[in-house]
């Protein structure tokens, strides 16, 4: 890989010059201005042309006091247009007027947290799938109205300017989209915390469709540049790969390690602000970007080698390249170590500079002031190297850094998914990080005298407890590396954190059953109601008052009006009108015609056999054999939509969109069948798209195999927006009908006792013999009836359902499935009804705000404030 040869032990003892550097918020860019008159000045051509002369002003040069109008004028005139009256120019321009309005806070906010009067967290993760940031920023800075006056002499405008932002696509799905939501809670309750993450320069791939296969292309989502973030090239901190170990005793008999020979790499903080509801408080997102030391290779260069030195710079910054689009599978891959390193030492080594500016070397209260949250074992490396940044660059034996990295980190569990966990090699260890494998061992020694005492003589306990998994190839399993160094071990949803007591964690709740809580997961309502559904946001501020975006479960209040005619006809006539804006979408991403009469029907999120896209299609299928048989008595017409993306090494989940493009085709391709069904894969399923998704949705399909979805939180956006669920008992779900009660959920399917009982012998053919409608929807398939031109690409899912290793029992549901949707179709027929139970589901929607889920965060694991 890179670079500069560490000539020195990789110690980086935070210097004068960058401890002096933690408190200079400054230099967040920004140079006041003297007022200009740009602020009175009246715009006078209709459509503002760029000034040649000041075509190269200094974009951030605008004055935080200035209005916003005046700002925007001066950016978009002074700066940016290069491209008269462009969309993207406008947006630049608008984009970094709204940064500058929120840069006072923003330094307010650091300085303060700089001082240490709250307990300081920090929230570690791979992914954070924020989104677009304008429209959240203008509502929770409540500057939308303000913008809107500025732009009306514009040629766009704020709608059109807020599609023309790139996602920030930093993560896979549910995890990336829950440390954002997160962030979100956080700012919100007024929490100090930081999100630390990686800036990928290629984000999660764009998803094409060519012949209904999924083609992945690159997301260069940094292309026009990121307005929003700031760079902080003084806070670079330097992270040690490679090398080896040496050691030496000290004068009074201690030995210490020393980290010699390493490559280094710079890790560059990029801020992103994550404002709060407006409440004066914005956090930070501090994304690492890698980049070569500037030194790098000197001996090369004085070798005549220059070239090549100027080559392998690129080494170094691969590290931070491209995030890995793997959803619930680990990877392996040397490279995706590398970045896991990579955020968590240059995090910790952050967090410890912040801590000695105030506190100096004493680390006695350390502990009481520092949470590190660890968004599943992706970061868990964390651990170890917080051993070696006390022991070996700030002197602390063994037992203090392990006082205070144990009662520092937390832990939280995603998956149940054995193909999930994350082993790594430790050969790979031993080469990339020799140092931190040390430390592993040592770890693991010391804890395994404590499970040698838990059970004495039990060599096999010691055996499957071990962090170090033996065999011809030894691996090291993070999750248990991380299970021993946490205080607090969490699952996301109530089911998910029993199974992992009576499961996976088994042995290590009976070893230290008080580390173990659940903090079932949430989305923010700031988002995910107030911002992507403003018509239903209008309705409830006239009924409820605005107290519901800081406060959802006001909501309840709803229940009061679910006889009010008037009421109920508002809220019917705001799901049409999101309908026809979903169908707007759906026509133009996947060309086919939606009907707003129909019945929305939506399942979106990554596809993976778990969650069962496969049982959706066979329904689908279903009512297309319905329908062309002409039994379509107590049908209900509706429009179904699946969308997400496939891992691109996941060939099941590849030939799963396969199958729903092409019986899309043959159904939308029917007259006979689009007046009762119509079906659709839309493309490129990302955070902007469930913006519009979920608030034009009547019902959610939340159908994983009962004991595989951790928690889920796409169910929960659809709920807030008033969908029905048809569901299983898997994950948050449970807690979902708990809330709303069973007459306003679809409950179906096998729960997760039930599924790990069938597991042991499971025939499938059994259940398609008791399902008439299962047996012809497989007849159809075999017949080729959807791949005549394409033989045999369907025939591993046909072996997939008919195969007794089937785990996620397709076969043992689609009977009880069928049954729920027509439920479903009966249900949908009254629409008063129907309207009453939308109202039902946001009403008790309440309890899976993010906000809620933080303050228990809050209170039971980070004790802060
Ligand atoms: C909410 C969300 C998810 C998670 O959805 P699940 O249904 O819980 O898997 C994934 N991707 C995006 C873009 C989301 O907004």
């Amino acid at each position: 890989m890179t670079v500069t040869k560490g000539k020195t032990p990789a110690t980086n003892v935070a210097s004068a010059d960058n401890l002096s550097a933690v408190n200079n918020a400054e230099e967040v860019k920004q140079k006041p201005v003297a007022k200009t008159k740009a602020k009175t000045a009246k715009r006078t051509a209709k459509k503002p042309v760029a000034n040649k002369s000041t075509a190269n002003a200094k974009i951030t040069d605008c004055d935080p006091c200035d209005t916003l109008a005046a700002t925007f004028e001066r950016q978009f005139h002074g700066a940016l247009c290069r491209d008269e009256q462009a969309v993207n120019d406008i947006y630049s321009a608008l984009a970094s007027t709204v940064k500058s309005q929120l840069l006072p806070q923003w330094r307010e906010t650091r300085l303060k947290d700089n001082q240490y009067q709250q307990k300081q967290i920090a929230y570690l993760s791979l992914e954070f799938l924020m989104g677009r940031t304008l429209g959240n920023a203008l509502l929770s800075l409540d500057l939308t109205q303000e913008t809107n006056d500025a732009l009306t002499d514009y040629s766009a405008n704020l709608e059109t300017l807020q599609e023309a932002e790139l996602d920030a696509g930093l993560g896979n799905g549910g995890l990336g989209r829950l440390a954002a939501c997160f962030l979100d809670s956080c700012a919100n309750l007024d929490l100090s915390v930081v999100g630390y993450g990686i800036r990928y320069e290629y984000g999660m791939f764009k998803q094409k469709l060519v012949d209904g296969y999924q083609v992945e292309q690159p997301d260069r989502w940094l292309r026009e540049g990121n307005p929003w973030e700031v760079r902080m090239a003084n806070h670079a901190i330097t992270v040690p790969f490679f090398g080896h170990t040496e050691s030496y005793v000290d004068p009074e008999g201690h030995r210490h390690y020393v980290w010699v020979d390493t490559q280094d790499v710079q890790a560059v903080p990029h801020d992103m602000p994550v404002p709060g509801f407006k409440n004066g408080r914005i956090n930070t997102l501090r994304l690492w970007k890698a980049e070569a030391t500037d030194d790098f290779d000197l001996a090369e260069f004085n070798d005549g080698d220059y070239t090549e030195a100027v080559a392998r710079k690129n080494l170094a910054e691969q590290i931070t390249m491209v995030l890995y689009p793997n959803d619930a599978s680990e990877n392996g891959k040397e490279l995706r170590l590398r970045q896991q390193y990579f955020l968590s030492s240059a995090s910790l080594q952050d967090i410890l500079q912040r801590y000695i500016t105030v506190f100096g070397q004493d680390f006695s209260r350390f502990s009481e002031l520092n949470v590190m949250q660890l968004n599943d074992t992706h970061p868990s490396i964390a651990v170890p190297e917080m051993m070696r940044l006390l022991m070996d660059n700030y002197g602390l034996a063994w037992d203090q850094a392990w006082d205070i990295t144990s009662k520092s980190v937390a832990y939280t569990n995603h998956t149940l998914l054995p193909e999930a966990l994350e082993r790594w090699p430790v050969r790979m260890l031993k080469n990339m990080l020799p140092r931190i494998l040390d430390i592993i061992y040592e770890i693991n020694a010391r804890y395994l005298e404590e499970v040698a005492h838990q059970w004495p003589g039990d060599n096999h306990k010691l055996a499957s407890m071990s962090i170090i998994e033996e065999g011809p190839e030894p691996h090291v399993r993070m999750a248990y590396l991380a299970i021993v160094a946490s205080f607090s071990v969490n699952g996301v949803a109530g089911l998910h954190t029993d199974l992992l007591k009576k499961g996976l964690f088994k042995d290590f709740y009976q070893l230290w059953p008080q580390k173990f809580n659940n903090k079932t997961n949430g989305v923010t309502p700031r988002r995910w109601l107030a911002h992507c559904n403003p018509r239903l946001a209008d309705l409830l501020n006239r009924r409820l008052g605005e107290q519901w975006v800081t406060d959802l479960t006001q909501l309840t209040a709803l229940n009061a009006f679910t006889d009010d005619k008037a009421f109920m006809k508002q809220w019917q006539q705001v799901k049409f009108d999101n309908k026809v804006d979903l169908a707007k979408l759906v026509l133009e991403e996947c060309n086919v015609s939606f009907d707003p009469a129909m019945m929305f029907d939506v399942q979106v999120k990554r596809i993976h056999e778990y969650k069962r896209q496969l049982l959706n299609i066979l329904h689908v299928i279903h009512l297309y054999q319905r329908i062309v048989a002409g039994d379509t008595e107590g049908l209900q017409p509706r429009c179904v939509l699946i969308g997400g993306k496939a891992a691109p090494g996941y060939a099941m989940a590849k030939q799963i969109i396969k199958l729903a493009n092409n019986v899309a085709h043959m159904v939308n391709s029917d007259p006979v069948v689009t007046p009762y069904l119509r079906f659709a894969f839309l493309p490129n399923y990302n955070v902007s798209a469930m913006e519009k998704i979920c608030p034009g949705t009547d019902l959610s399909e939340q159908i994983s195999t009962a004991g595989k979805e951790a928690s889920g939180t796409g169910n929960m956006k659809f709920m807030m927006n008033g969908a029905m669920t048809i569901g299983t008992l898997d994950g948050a779900n449970i807690e979902m009908l708990e809330e709303v009660g069973e007459e306003n959920f679809f409950l179906f399917g096998l729960n997760a006792d039930q599924v790990s009982q069938l597991k042991t012998n499971y025939n499938p053919q059994q259940f398609i013999q008791q399902s008439t409608a299962l047996q012809q929807v497989l007849t159809m398939l075999k017949s080729g009836h959807f791949n005549l031109v394409e033989p045999g690409i369907f025939d591993s899912i046909i072996h997939a359902i008919e195969d007794p290793f089937d785990q996620w029992m397709i076969a043992a549901d689609f009977e009880a499935y069928k049954v729920a949707q027509d439920k479903v179709s009966q249900a949908y027929a009254d629409q008063q009804h129907w309207t009453q139970m939308s109202i039902r589901n946001t009403a008790a929607s309440g309890r899976f705000s993010s906000d809620n889920t933080i303050s228990a965060y809050r209170d039971e694991i980070w004790l802060a404030k």
